[in-house]
């Protein structure tokens, strides 16, 4: 729980006289809410949170609200006759943490600060709270029932065992985010965060605007959607056909009647191809062949098993690389695959001209090559901090940075557990790297402003 001491320029008196009437404290105006709160002049101390409680005829105190993250003091009246003093209330070290990122994980994470006392700021580089969801391609139906797709505090509306639709997805993110900022997180969207350093004994926030921040406690939840993984292909730089990634593919109609090429072994690759299949001539090129899980085994969802059996909640040994997912299925990938719309084979060995050369010789004309090769996390802006390795991946341990304590990791695939990336599992992930920042020693943050 929380805990507050009173500003210095508390007036003592008056609180005590009112707990002995038994009279209440006063309405509180809305935390950090300078629409609320009287105009001052800023002269006080800085503070990271400031809360108000008025008192009508509480005649002498500290009188105002805040300016800029500072107390300060003069009178005030509240109606003919009467004076309404405001009394600043510096929590102690309530602390501030800024998340960058706003969709489910930068939320999960906000939502577990909350609940701790801890006070977000979120901030997101786009116009809204629903991540990359509304990029994703415009078929997409989720692999779990909607029971399994809440983030915590607020269920999935609807039918808990329908498959919802990315829409549905999306609508849902944004309730939200409405609903943490109505409980007093801070989220501002608009505003992409370009660089990180260190500062002050915890972290200076640039973004693309000018403005920075200062926070001693930082939460990168940026997702990966912004980071597409696109292999080298042999002969790639004389292809004349087009080469995109799946980050890009929204809808099957502009590829009808081409000849497509899908790269990948993954749900994203093995999707893409048979919708695309209905479309235009399509093959699925992979390096491994591609593995299958049932969606409904013995009649129950997948994600009624990993709960009952506990392998969502396994902890995962420290790993380079994520391993790759088998595909979820009800059958109708491997009937499409069967049936050859789509058909399947090894990896082509080189791209030529307008050509695909395939490992038996083969060479046959090709419109586009699609690249469903996965993301890698998308976190360049803590590059100048040096929290990443060499490959641009976060130095972490369970989301908790490895190099800079006060950093940490919501949304990572495989980050703690096997349901880490997922609506399911990245709660948990959140509520685990939120209690250890709460235990840091916390101090003044002008993101709090
Ligand atoms: C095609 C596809 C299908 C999927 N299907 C499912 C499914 O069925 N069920 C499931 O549980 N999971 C699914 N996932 C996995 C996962 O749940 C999603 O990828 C989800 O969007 C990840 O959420 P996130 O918040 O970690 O990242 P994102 O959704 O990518 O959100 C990151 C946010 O950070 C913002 N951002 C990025 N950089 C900055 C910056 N520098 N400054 C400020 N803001 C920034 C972005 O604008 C974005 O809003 C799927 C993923 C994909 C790609």
């Amino acid at each position: 729980m929380t805990r507050h001491r009173a500003h210095p320029c508390f007036h003592r008196k008056s609180m005590q006289w009112r707990r002995r009437k038994g009279r209440p404290l006063g309405p509180r105006t809305a935390l950090g809410d300078p629409a609320a709160c009287p105009p001052g002049d800023g002269s006080g101390p800085a503070v990271a949170d400031v809360r108000h409680t008025a008192f009508r005829r509480g005649a002498k105190g500290c009188v105002g609200g805040p300016a800029a993250g500072r107390t300060h003091g003069t009178g005030v009246t509240a109606r003919p006759g009467e004076t309404a003093v405001y009394v600043c209330v510096v929590p102690e070290d309530t602390g501030s943490v800024v998340i960058v990122g706003g969709g489910q994980a930068g939320l999960a994470a906000a939502h577990a600060a909350l609940r701790i006392g801890l006070r977000p700021v979120v901030l997101e580089a786009t116009g809204r709270t629903a991540g990359s969801w509304p990029c994703y391609y415009d078929s997409l139906t989720l692999f779990s029932q909607a029971r399994y797709c809440a983030l915590p505090g607020m269920p999935f509306p609807g039918d808990p065992d329908r498959y919802p639709h990315r829409d549905e997805v999306v609508a849902y993110l944004e309730r939200y985010g409405a609903e943490l900022a109505a409980r007093g997180a801070r989220i501002r969207t608009a505003a992409r965060v370009t660089e990180v350093t260190a500062g002050g004994g915890g972290f200076t926030v640039r973004l693309a605007d000018g403005e920075t921040l200062e926070t001693p406690r930082l939460i990168a939840a940026t997702g990966s959607f912004g980071r597409p993984y696109r292999p080298a292909l042999p002969g790639e730089e004389g292809f004349t056909g087009r080469i995109l990634h799946a980050a890009e593919y929204r809808a099957p109609e502009p590829f009808a009647g081409r000849r497509v090429i899908v790269v990948g072994a993954g749900n994203s690759a093995v999707q893409i191809a048979c919708e695309l299949a209905e479309h235009a001539t399509v093959t699925i090129a992979s390096r491994t062949p591609i593995r299958f899980v049932p969606q409904r085994p013995l009649g129950r969802d997948l994600h009624f098993w990993f709960r009952l059996t506990g392998f969502d909640r396994l902890p995962l040994p420290r790993a380079e690389r994520p391993p790759a997912q088998p595909v979820v299925d009800t059958g109708r990938y491997r009937r499409a695959l069967r049936s050859g719309r789509p058909e399947r084979r090894p990896m082509f060995t080189r791209l030529d001209g307008d050509r695909v050369e395939w490992p038996d010789g083969r060479r046959e004309p090709v419109d586009v090559v699609l690249l469903a090769t996965g993301y890698r996390p998308s976190v360049g802006y803590l590059a100048p901090l040096g929290a990443l390795t060499g490959d641009g991946r976060p130095r972490q341990f369970r989301g908790l940075s490895t190099t800079h304590p006060g950093l940490a990791f919501v949304g990572l695939e495989w980050q703690r557990t096997p349901a880490s990336n997922s609506l399911r599992g990245v709660g948990a992930d959140a509520r685990h790297v939120l209690r250890a920042l709460a235990g840091m020693p916390g101090r003044a943050a002008s993101a709090a402003s």
